[in-house]
């Protein structure tokens, strides 16, 4: 059976010839025919160039160059559609995702399982800040969710071809990676692991980003706010009945003095604030759909660039020349 690792790279020229080395070692280990499907997101450094000469010095290897920088999410479902293997693991190019723990997913395939993701034991290379955060957002995610998301997992899992082509059926424009793997079901089974930090480079994920990735995977994969714009409307409108009965009792006992400034404007700001959020609730959704009615392809690939079926038949020689251009 044919293993195709899937790599979504961004601005990794440092990074590829590493990942490359340790994929095939690992894969040679265990005899295992495999094939690498880089996908090249719109780098602005030499990871093509990178990914080329990967290519060149062995044939097991597909490439997708992406017309322009379409983020890791797109990147990852490229990779899926162009992986040709019976099963795919998809892993980051630096190395955080340690190929060592594929064995370990072949196995939970070997047994039956459509998906083995792998779980991070400890957040070795975030700070304090991002671990909060992190567990404030799954926190919220199992809450108004529809799906249970597994806790610190990211993308870095074996799928069956079943589950590949499932998530690649999936062809929603706000790809929410976390949310659409939880989507599609099918037998799982957890690996775990340590994560380490970025063998080089730097990581594309500041703050921002990380609040709009929330946003992002709250709005596609749950219309729960919505619900809580809703109940937030009512809250406010029962507030507003009892605090008019209070006028209304205050006004029969103590007569009818000019009622405070300071009261009518906190009221009128804070409904004002109240509605203009709501608005932003409505608007984010509408967003969506405004996006996924135009239907457009999710990416366009300058070219694609095959692995040798000669290469793929064969699990990796024992002595091969090495892999890193
Ligand atoms: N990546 C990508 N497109 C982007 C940003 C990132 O393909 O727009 C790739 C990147 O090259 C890497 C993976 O996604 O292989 C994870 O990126 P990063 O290491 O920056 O994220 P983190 O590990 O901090 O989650
Ligand atoms: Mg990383």
């Amino acid at each position: 059976a044919l293993l195709s690792v899937g790599c979504p790279a961004f601005n990794e020229e440092e990074t590829l010839g590493g990942f490359a080395a340790e994929v095939e070692a690992v894969m040679r280990a265990l005899a295992q025919p495999f094939e690498i499907v880089f996908v090249n997101d719109g780098s602005r450094d030499a990871t093509l160039a990178r990914m080329m000469s990967i290519r060149a010095a062995r044939g097991n290897v597909t490439i997708v160059d992406l017309s322009r920088n379409f983020g890791k999410e797109i990147a990852t479902t490229a990779g899926l559609d162009h992986a040709k293997g019976d099963a795919v693991v998809v892993m980051d190019a630096d190395l955080q995702d340690p190929p060592e723990l594929i064995a370990a997913m072949i196995d939970g395939w070997r047994e039956g399982y459509d998906v083995v993701y792998a779980r991070r034991r400890k957040r070795r290379g975030d700070g304090p800040v991002k671990r909060l955060t992190a567990a404030l957002f799954y926190r919220l995610m199992k809450r108004i969710g529809s799906v249970d998301m597994p806790e610190n997992v990211g993308d870095f899992r074996l799928m069956s071809r079943k589950a590949v082509d499932a998530v690649c059926a999936l062809r929603e424009r706000h790809r929410f990676m976390k949310g659409i793997f939880a989507w599609i079901g099918f037998p799982s089974k957890a690996v775990d692991y340590d994560r380490a930090p970025r063998s080089a480079g730097q990581t594309k994920w500041n703050y921002w980003r990380l609040i709009n990735l929330s946003i992002e995977g709250i709005t596609s994969s749950t219309i729960a706010p919505l619900r809580i714009s809703t109940y937030l409307g009512f809250a406010t409108a029962l507030a507003a009945f009892l605090f008019g009965a209070y006028f209304v009792a205050k006004t029969l006992l103590h007569g009818d003095p000019v009622a405070g400034f300071p009261t009518l404007i906190v009221v009128m700001l804070f409904l004002g604030g109240v509605q203009l959020m709501v608005l932003g609730v409505i608007g984010e959704y509408l967003g969506r759909v405004f996006n996924e009615t135009k239907a457009r392809p999710l990416y366009f690939a300058t070219s694609v660039m095959p692995s040798a079926p000669s290469a793929l038949e064969n699990a990796p020689r024992a002595n091969p020349r090495t892999m890193d251009g």
